[in-house]
């Protein structure tokens, strides 16, 4: 297997996971492979009336604990590895904040940033049609990720809508809110990210006010995380995405920064003090957030990491050999499938809220994710003192614990 394979990093991951907490041998290998994954290529009609050939893909990881959920990305970067790691993860996640879900995730080999709305549109409906024999608010049911956003969450559902003959708002989540979709969605991930840092300070005795703080790619993800920071009064220092780096010691006025993303979809024409984007990762910070892409942190550059404590707002941006480099200089690795499982928590409050047609509050929306949130991090907070293992590596316990437990109810068809 390819060292640099994303999908070798989650089984590395899991099987460290089992060997710690003595996990069937035969439950091993059924976890360690994605229970079905659907490649698709597709034509899609182009602004100039030529036609491109794209490929996608869905990945359903593995259902014991219910439909899969997962997000949809479209990046140049896409690839049956990539997304079968971002599914695994999934799985992990869900089980991990104790959600009735499987994990799957989905994605497009495109260049979202050369392609038109209508072309994206085209694109969008396109690819439903082709996973449609897969999708279904009781079997597998996506959301926004990478470059994806609640209008591709719009096309998905009327696409699906159009095939079935009914409205569907069930089978997506991360749409509009005129659509059934979530109040707080939006934000849920970055809150979460922020709660759970807030958390580990608590653990650590240590207050967040004055906290310095650095994060890759203000996305989604990274913008929630510095916004909800900031207010919880860290200060947010140093902040990059695909675009360049900015770095500010007295601390960024986080709105600011949103509404240059807003205006100009990238951070570059922001008037500040600029770094090289990659610098972001090595600020002499007290927490430092990925939150653009996995694989950010290896084996070659964790020594250069300065920040005593890290929380993963992006899916897998630390690779195994960064692990144990962190690990040996004390460094608190937040996970995460428990960092940032804000948004499938009120993803899976979006879907409920479809299914009954019984819609809730945001602060009704924002305290079930908080208690969850809490609920979550000191199970693992537990898990580690007691095993004396890794946050990550106890995050995987306690999810692989409830996966196996419903493994074994279940048994072994036929
Ligand atoms: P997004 O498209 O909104 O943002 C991604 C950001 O990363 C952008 O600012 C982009 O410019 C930046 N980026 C890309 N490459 C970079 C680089 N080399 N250096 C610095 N910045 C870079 O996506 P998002 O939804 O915020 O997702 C970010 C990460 O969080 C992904 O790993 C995703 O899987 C994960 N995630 C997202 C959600 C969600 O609800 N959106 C939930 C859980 C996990």
């Amino acid at each position: 297997m390819d060292k640099t394979s994303v999908a070798h990093i989650a089984r590395m991951q899991l099987e460290k996971a089992a060997r710690a907490m003595n996990l069937s041998e035969d439950l091993v290998t059924v976890l360690k492979c994605p229970k079905r994954i659907l490649q698709v290529t597709f034509p899609v009609k182009r602004d100039d009336g030529t036609v491109t050939c794209f490929t996608g893909y869905r990945c359903q990881y593995n259902d014991a604990r219910g439909p899969t959920k997962g997000g949809v990305r479209y990046h140049p970067n896409v690839s049956a590895d990539e997304v079968i790691a971002l599914a695994a993860w999934m799985t992990w996640k869900c089980a991990l904040v104790d959600l009735p879900y499987g994990g799957a995730k989905g994605g497009v080999v495109c260049d979202p940033t050369h392609l038109s709305e209508g072309e994206m549109e085209r694109l969008t409906r396109r690819y439903t049609t082709e996973i449609m024999p897969i999708l279904g608010p009781h079997s597998d049911i996506p959301a926004p990720d990478v470059f994806t956003t609640s209008k591709t969450m719009a096309w998905m559902m009327d696409t699906y809508s159009m095939f079935t003959g009914h409205t569907e708002p069930s089978v997506v989540t991360g749409k509009p809110e005129a659509l059934g979709g979530s109040l707080g969605r939006k934000e849920a991930t970055g809150r979460g990210v922020a709660i759970i840092t807030r958390e580990l300070f608590t653990k650590l005795k240590r207050s967040l006010e004055g906290a310095t703080v650095a994060v890759q790619g203000f996305g989604n993800v990274g913008g929630y995380a510095a916004f909800f920071l900031s207010e919880m009064g860290a200060k947010i220092i140093a902040v990059s995405d695909s675009s360049g780096g900015f770095v500010n010691p007295d601390g960024f006025n986080v709105p600011e920064l949103m509404r240059c993303v807003d205006e100009h979809t990238c951070l570059a024409p922001y008037p500040g003090e600029k770094m090289d984007k990659d610098e972001v990762l090595y600020k002499d910070v007290d927490v430092l957030i990925p939150a653009a892409l996995e694989n950010q942190i290896r084996g070659d550059n964790a020594p250069r990491v300065q920040a005593k404590i890290i929380v993963e707002g992006a899916n897998g941006p630390t690779a195994p050999e960064a692990d144990e480099v962190l690990e040996s200089k004390g460094v608190h690795v937040v996970p995460d499938i428990m960092a940032n499982s804000g948004g499938v928590i009120v993803s899976h409050l979006e879907w409920v809220q479809a299914m009954t047609g019984l819609y809730m509050g945001e602060d009704e929306v924002n305290g079930r994710l908080e208690g969850r949130l809490v609920r979550s991090f000191e199970a693992v907070w537990r898990k580690a003192h007691e095993l004396r293992v890794s946050l990550r590596t106890a995050a995987y316990i306690v999810a692989l614990e409830r996966i196996a437990e419903v493994h074994r109810y279940r048994g072994l068809f036929p």
